[in-house]
């Protein structure tokens, strides 16, 4: 049985995205699972990743929703253009 083999910063760093979507092949994964247990830059970096790409779907969700919302929004931008100053 072949030991698990080691990667690089620079290898696991190419992996990022493939492994937070879950595509890497079960031995790549591990690879990477355990470069990120070794270096804690490379684990900060995925951490900032992953959050940050819940982040970008979160979003990415609440705009399909609220189209009513939205429309507002857009409506009351359109009515204070023309409104002026109160004055
Ligand atoms: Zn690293």
């Amino acid at each position: 049985m072949k030991s698990p083999q080691t990667i690089d910063c620079r290898a696991a760093a190419t992996r990022l995205y493939e492994y937070l979507d879950g595509e890497l092949t079960a031995e790549v994964e591990a690879a990477v699972r355990g470069h990120l247990a070794d270096c804690a830059v490379c684990f900060r970096l995925f951490e900032f990743e992953e959050a940050y790409l819940a982040f970008l779907r979160a979003r990415t969700q609440a705009k399909a929703a609220p189209a009513h919302l939205r429309r507002r929004v857009f409506e009351t931008v359109l009515f204070d253009k023309d409104r002026t100053e109160p004055e």
